[in-house]
């Protein structure tokens, strides 16, 4: 068999224009499925009429907040659920860090469509059949676990490793010696430090040539992602996923210029604080819209994400749109003196600098009325009053902030080992 850059090439290279009359229809077919048989839907959807996109404004958005309170209402899945009980073969259930968990049900034919495009995702990195990849994530009703039977299904020799301590993963890495590698981007770089103080060069030693990161922005971040491609000797791809959908919804391809999103599974939207779409290349919320989940529709959902996006044909010849950056969560927003300030923003500053290890930590308080923000730091080579002011110089021009810079040696923070806990928020009353 002649092998292709693409999986689905038909799906993949849609022009826009079809790709459009094609999301129509789906979605129609996805509205008409909530109405007729979830009580939920049923009322939000009642004398809707789509005669294009566009007209989904007309629907209210979805909030997680209001996934729970359904749920809570129609225990143990809610009232959105549009199939009955014994048609759902699989549930994913949220970490639950803000607020109860909500489960996020497939039917099989749900979950075959998921992991047909996570092989999609997998394949557009140009993972192939001769690949051995070792899935680095948690299983316990975490939707990021099954992504693995999508190297499996494009042949690639999978190893479902599973969070273990690292090492063990380190001696799985060793023996097996697969080629890549999905955890989160911090403990990526967990991993590659604690492979090097115990004697294992993970450039030379390992043979890691592709690593799949997700759940935090790191992936986004150009600095972030060049050190640890450094440090491993290997090409990082950044993937996006969230229970409610799917467990990578979105990824980069093997261009690495922004992470396509499946436009034949989702609807997406951007808008701004006011709910109005925003343009190409601004920053608003992820909002998505399901076009064949039978399990439960998900219409309008708001993700939280911010993230900017275009919708130019990439370099690949894949024309679904592609999220630029995920730049954070409006949860991890912070509201510093008025201004928008994303712990990535500081990350990027901080990670792009050859004095500094990399590492850092943000604490934000408030004094007499007035919030202040400490950026701690661990130096290298250069003095402490050096690296206070080029760094401080650097947020304030960057950011349009003052920080207090704290320079520490290196290996005094604490090192993350799954998501990264970077910011202490002292303030008690936020409501800037
Ligand atoms: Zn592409």
């Amino acid at each position: 068999m002649k092998e292709t850059v693409y999986w689905d090439k038909k799906i993949e290279t849609l022009p826009r224009e079809r790709l459009n009359a094609f999301q129509l229809k789906l979605l129609r077919a996805e509205l008409a499925h909530a109405f007729k048989n979830s009580p939920y839907y049923h009322g939000v959807l009642k004398g809707v009429r789509l005669r294009s996109i566009d007209d989904i404004r007309k629907i209210p958005f979805t909030t997680k907040q209001m996934l729970r309170e359904r749920q809570e209402a129609a225990p143990p899945f809610g009232d959105m659920v549009s199939v009955p009980e014994r048609d759902i073969v699989y549930i994913a259930a949220s970490s639950g860090s803000t607020g109860s968990p909500t489960a996020s049900p497939f039917t099989a034919q749900d979950f075959e469509e998921w992991i047909d495009y996570e092989a999609r995702l997998f394949w557009s990195t140009g993972l192939r059949p001769e690949d051995r990849y070792c899935h680095a994530l948690n299983f316990s009703l975490f939707v990021g676990g099954p992504c693995v039977l999508g190297a499996q299904k494009l042949g690639a020799l999978s190893i479902h490793a599973g969070t273990v301590p690292s090492e063990r993963l380190l001696a799985i890495l060793k023996q097996f010696q697969p080629t890549a590698i999905w955890t989160t981007p911090s403990y990526a770089w967990y991993l590659g430090e604690t492979a090097i103080i115990e004697g294992i060069s993970p450039a030379s030693d390992l043979n890691i040539k592709k690593i799949f990161v997700a759940g935090e922005p790191g992936g986004s971040i150009p600095e972030t992602r060049q050190k640890i491609e450094e440090l491993w000797g290997a090409q990082l791809y950044d993937f996006y996923g969230l229970s409610d959908i799917f467990g990578a919804c979105a990824g980069e391809c093997s261009e690495k210029s922004g992470l396509h999103i499946a436009e034949d599974h989702m609807l997406v939207e951007v808008i701004d604080k006011n709910g109005e779409p925003v343009g190409e290349g601004e920053r608003g919320e992820l909002v998505l819209t399901t076009l064949k989940k039978r399990a439960r529709p998900l219409i309008r959902f708001r993700t939280g994400d911010i993230v900017s996006y275009t919708d130019e044909k990439c370099a690949c010849g894949r024309t679904h749109l592609r999220l630029l950056g995920i730049h954070g969560r409006i949860d991890d927003m912070l509201i510093i003196k008025g201004v928008n300030v994303f712990p990535s923003d500081i990350e990027a500053i901080v990670r792009e600098k050859s004095y500094l290890t990399g590492e850092y930590r943000i604490i934000v308080d408030r004094e007499k009325h007035l919030d202040t923000i400490t950026i701690e730091v661990e130096g290298k080579d250069r003095s402490e009053v050096e690296v206070q002011e080029l760094i401080g110089k650097d947020i304030k021009a960057r950011l349009g902030i003052g920080a207090k810079i704290n320079v520490l040696s290196p290996n005094t923070l604490p090192r993350a080992t799954h998501k990264a806990k970077r910011v202490v928020d002292k303030r008690e009353h936020v409501w800037a």
